[in-house]
């Protein structure tokens, strides 16, 4: 049985178009057929400081791996494609690729290494804004609101701060 994935990628260093292509071809030899992806976006650090933007995109997958199998296969793209350091404790840092698993089904996990929907998912607009135009009535399975209703409500909390 298959299930649709979404990932968000994002990249602030070298040539960053290229870096989210590559991750995306790999991706899809890796884990299965590719259904969508986003618009590639350019956005402000977020959680730390750098004068290097970030180029960001949402990817949908179908695919038969289990969820472990998954983060296994995101992580050693991320490694072959040159990052070397994870972020430690809620510290960002420049990186050269980053894969985040945002939905995986309606399925609802939450081990040591791996949380899914992603934690920070609904907070961040650099998920929200790609992940709204190629789903946008995807409902997340903890909040149970659609994509595009999160992406609006993140926008005024932003507005409003
Ligand atoms: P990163 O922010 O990419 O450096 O990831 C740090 C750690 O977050 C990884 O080593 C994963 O074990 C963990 N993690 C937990 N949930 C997720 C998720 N949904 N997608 C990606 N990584 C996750």
């Amino acid at each position: 049985m298959t299930k649709r994935l979404y990932l968000s990628l994002g990249t602030n260093l070298g040539n960053k178009r290229e870096n989210l292509t590559r991750a995306i071809e790999l991706l899809s030899l890796a884990l299965g057929k590719c259904i969508a992806v986003s618009q590639f976006i350019e956005t402000a650090p977020w959680g730390f400081d750098s004068e290097n933007s970030f180029l960001n995109c949402v990817a949908a997958f179908e695919t038969s791996l289990a969820p472990m199998q998954l983060l296994d296969m995101t992580e050693s793209i991320e490694r072959g494609l040159g990052r070397t350091q994870k972020s430690n404790n809620g510290h960002y840092r420049d990186r050269i690729i980053d894969i985040d698993i945002l939905l995986y089904g309606d399925n609802i996990i939450e081990s040591e290494r791996l949380t899914i929907p992603h934690p920070l998912m609904h907070k961040r607009d650099f998920v929200l804004e790609p992940l709204a135009e190629i789903a946008p009535e995807t409902q997340h399975p903890v909040l149970h609101k659609s994509i595009k209703q999160l992406m609006e409500e993140n926008k005024e909390q932003t507005l409003c701060k």
